[in-house]
C-alpha cells in the first residue's frame, strides 16, 4: 500500500546501559531502548492504540481500554486524536509512525478507514470499519458493532441464537451490523421494519434471502412471532421520541436487545424486564464492541465485568 509505514516490533529488550538511557532528557517516559536483529538499538515506547475522530468527541473507550490495560497489568496506552477529514488519509496510512499499533475510528472517518485499509467480511457488509490493526504489516479493518452485539447477547441471554424469527427495527448503520450478526449465527428468518421503507429493502437487497422488509405499520402483527427483538432505531434515546410498541405481544420467552445506551434503560427494556424477559442493553453492546480492539492490539482477550460496567455506568450518568 502506497505510504505505508510498517510497526517497529520489540525484538529484545536492552541491557543495563540501555535502559539508563530512559533518565536521558528528551526522553520519553515509559520508553524502552531494545535491540533489533541486527543489534541495533531502538527507542520503544509501550504499544499505545487511539481513537480518531472529528471532532474529538467525549468517549468511553480510553476509559474501558485503560481499565483493561491496568486490570491485565499491560504497559500500554489509548488516546483520542482530533485528526480532520482532510488529514485522515496521511494520518491512517502512518498510523504505526504516528506511534500507533492500531486504532477505532469513529464519525465521520468510518467509511475512509474501510477504503483506506483491507476490510474483513463483517466491515464489508455493514460498509463502515471501526476498528484498524496491522497484520504481517498490512493494514487492516473490522467492525466490531458485529461482535459487540452478539458477544452481549452470548452474555446476556445465551441461547438467543435457537431463535428462528427476529425482529429488527430500523435500517441504519447500526442495524447492518446487527443484521450480518444474525445471519451470521444462523438465524433464519430477520423481519426487518424501518419507517422509511426504501431503506429496509435495500438492506434487504444486500443480505439476501434471509431478510424480510415489512412495513412500520406491521410491526404489531410480527412481534407475536418475534423469539428476538432488536431496537436499532434512535428512538427511546435521550432527546428523541419514544419508541410506541407493546411488548405484551411478544412471545413469552422473548428476548430484547436495545442498542440505545442514553439513557441506560430504555423505556422498552424497563417494559420488558416487568413482563418477565430475558435483555440485552446498549451499553453491554458498546463494551462488548471493545474487546476485540484491544485483544488485536494489545494481545490479550480482555472480560466485560461488573466492576468495567460501574465504572463506564458512572461516566454515562455524569452527563
Ligand atoms: P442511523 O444510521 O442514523 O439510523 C437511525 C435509524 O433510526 C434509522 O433506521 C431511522 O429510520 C430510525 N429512526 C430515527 N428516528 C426515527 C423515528 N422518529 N421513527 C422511526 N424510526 C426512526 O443511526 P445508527 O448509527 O444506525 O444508530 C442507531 C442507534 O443505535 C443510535 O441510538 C445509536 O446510538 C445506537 N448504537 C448503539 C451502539 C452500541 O454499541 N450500543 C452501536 C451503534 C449504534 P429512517 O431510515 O426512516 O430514517
Amino acid at each position: 500500500m502506497a505510504g505505508f509505514i510498517p510497526a517497529i516490533h520489540v525484538l529484545g529488550w536492552a541491557n543495563k546501559k540501555d535502559v539508563d538511557a530512559r533518565d536521558k532528557p528528551g526522553h520519553d517516559e515509559g520508553e524502552r531502548v531494545c535491540r533489533n536483529a541486527s543489534q541495533e538499538h531502538l527507542v520503544v515506547k509501550p504499544p499505545a492504540a487511539c481513537l480518531i475522530g472529528w471532532p474529538a468527541a467525549h468517549s468511553r473507550s480510553p476509559l474501558i481500554h485503560h481499565y483493561w490495560l491496568r486490570a491485565l497489568g499491560i504497559e500500554g496506552g489509548y488516546s483520542i486524536e482530533a485528526v480532520p477529514p482532510e488529514g485522515f488519509a496521511e494520518f491512517v496510512l502512518h498510523l504505526s509512525a504516528h506511534g500507533f499499533v492500531g486504532a477505532n475510528v469513529t464519525i465521520p472517518h468510518k467509511e475512509r478507514a474501510l477504503a483506506l485499509s483491507r476490510p474483513d467480511a463483517r466491515a464489508r457488509a455493514v460498509g463502515a470499519a471501526n476498528t484498524l490493526w496491522y497484520q504481517g504489516g498490512e493494514l487492516c479493518s473490522t467492525n466490531t458493532d458485529v461482535e459487540g452485539f452478539v458477544g452481549n447477547l452470548d452474555a446476556c441471554a445465551a441461547g438467543w441464537d435457537s431463535a428462528t424469527d427476529v425482529l429488527v427495527l430500523g435500517a441504519g448503520g447500526a442495524a447492518r451490523a446487527v443484521v450480518f450478526g444474525l445471519i451470521e449465527r444462523g438465524v433464519a428468518r430477520v423481519h426487518l421494519a424501518n419507517r422509511t421503507m426504501a431503506r429496509a429493502r435495500a438492506l434487504a437487497d444486500q443480505f439476501g434471502a434471509h431478510v424480510h422488509p415489512v412495513a412500520w405499520e406491521a410491526i404489531d402483527d410480527l412481534l407475536p412471532r418475534a423469539q428476538l427483538l432488536v431496537n436499532t432505531t434512535s428512538l427511546g434515546m435521550h432527546g428523541q421520541p419514544a419508541l410506541e410498541l407493546d411488548v405484551g405481544l411478544l412471545p413469552s420467552d422473548a428476548v430484547v436487545a436495545d442498542l440505545v445506551y442514553v439513557p441506560l434503560q430504555t423505556p422498552l427494556l424497563t417494559a420488558a424486564r416487568a413482563r418477565g424477559l430475558k435483555t440485552a442493553d446498549g451499553l453491554g453492546m458498546l463494551l462488548h464492541q471493545a474487546v476485540r480492539g484491544f485483544e488485536l492490539w494489545f494481545g490479550q482477550r480482555p472480560e466485560v465485568t461488573p466492576e468495567l460496567r460501574a465504572l463506564v455506568e458512572a461516566d454515562l450518568t455524569k452527563l
